[in-house]
């Protein structure tokens, strides 16, 4: 495994410190090295993988469609966008899809669409964007400037755009940073990267009011929390919160990368028309099959029901584990997405780490929090796996 370790720090940029595993094929929901370890998969790629390896139907639709063609561009229509398309918009009720290469782009066309839509109604006088501290919307100049984390920040200011930050499930900080110029709120409906935070009812309640109130767009990041993963096909269903404006990606392909944004009638009726945006890749063929895919399969075999049926015994069993361990303060999450409170002198960095030697896959959030967010396929099987896994590297990390 070293020489493939050494070939990519030799000649791929250093932006990530790597764990020293080189993972090379997937069944179900665990992953094989190179070296023939098997590991449970709890990170699912960050959020991406979930229908795990291999999934039933959904390698045979991509084939499929390998063999017709992989990319065309936006210049003229395909089958599979046009599928695609529908699947998406009828499953958020919302009326208008674009799609993306990635996350970070869906969060740069729903900045735009929500300039070009204030741009409309006032010329040019609202543009100022209310985001949340401890956020997260990727790495792009647009993206990272809504992302409320100095930590990303830092090197790269000046960041583009007026961005005001307030503090997530507190409606006074919001009321404190919208104004007249206000065109757009944006914010994760559970939030991830920062540290598995669900939204309060009354808060994205409070925000959708206010939002009406003022004719301000309400932009939900539902990338990592969307498709399932909390118990609804989109978090914002679960309230009942329909947003003018949805990002989605992560699982949308699950493992083929893909995005989009989503407008409501309204947005998409007053904002971008031909000629303000467009993406090479995106939405391409191949993309599509897979989005068209991940939606049948979801459909033909229950998936959202099925994490429903799963997520309470993986609380339960979370919550047991949380009591029996001193270095475990709290658990956060809902449905399949799931952080442990890691403290007591215990490190999550190091804990993550012994749960790889374990077999484990998990990742961080946050500063001390360990993110679960396994395939949605998981059993109780896996759940057990899991924890007997993850108290091995506990026990192995306090001592
Ligand atoms: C991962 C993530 C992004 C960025 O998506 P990329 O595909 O990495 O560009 C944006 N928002 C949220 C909530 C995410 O979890």
């Amino acid at each position: 495994m070293s020489s493939y370790m050494e070939q990519t720090e030799e000649y791929v940029l250093h932006t990530y410190n790597r764990f020293p595993v080189v993972l090379e094929s997937g069944h179900g929901v665990y992953v094989k090295d190179t070296a023939g370890k098997e590991y449970l998969d709890f990170g699912a790629g960050i959020a991406v993988s979930g229908l795990g390896y291999h999934y039933p139907g959904y390698d045979e639709a991509l084939k499929a469609q390998i063999d017709k063609m992989i990319h065309t561009s936006n210049l003229y229509y395909n089958v599979p966008l046009a599928k695609a398309g529908e699947k998406v918009v009828k499953a958020s009720g919302m009326s208008r899809v674009f799609f993306t290469n990635s996350g970070t782009e869906a969060i740069e066309g729903a900045i735009k669409a929500a300039l070009k839509y204030a741009w409309l109604k006032d010329a040019g006088k609202k543009y100022e964007i209310v985001a949340m501290n401890h956020s997260f919307h990727g790495r792009s100049m647009g993206a990272l400037a809504v992302t409320g984390n100095p930590h990303y920040q830092e090197a790269f200011r000046p960041m583009l755009g007026e961005v005001k930050f307030a503090d997530y499930n507190d409606l006074e900080s919001v009321k404190e940073q919208i104004t007249e110029n206000t065109c757009a709120v944006i914010m994760e409906t559970l939030q991830g990267e920062g540290g598995i935070y669900p939204i309060d009812e009354y808060f994205l309640k409070g925000v959708k009011a206010l939002c009406e109130e003022r004719d301000i767009l309400l932009i939900l990041d539902e990338i990592q929390c969307g498709m399932g993963r909390t118990g609804t096909m989109f978090a914002w269903q679960r309230y009942g919160v329909q947003p003018d404006i949805m990002t989605c990606a992560k699982a949308l392909g699950c493992g083929i990368p893909v995005g989009a944004f989503v407008l409501n009638e309204k947005t998409a009726a007053a904002s971008l028309v031909p000629g303000d945006h467009g993406t090479t890749y995106g939405g391409n063929p191949l993309a599509c099959a897979a989005v068209s895919a991940v939606f049948d399969i979801f459909e033909r075999d229950h998936i959202v029901a099925h994490v429903n049926e799963i997520a309470p015994y993986l609380e339960e069993k979370l919550e047991e584990l949380t009591a029996r361990w001193e270095c475990v303060t709290a658990r956060r999450g809902l449905g399949l997405m799931q952080g442990l409170v890691i403290g007591n002198g215990v490190k999550v960095g190091s804990l993550v780490n012994a749960a790889l030697t374990e077999g484990l896959l998990v990742i961080s959030a946050g500063n001390d929090v360990l993110r679960l967010v396994p395939p949605l396929i998981i059993e109780k099987c896996h759940v057990g796996e899991m924890v007997q896994k993850l108290e091995r590297a506990l026990s192995s990390c306090s001592w």
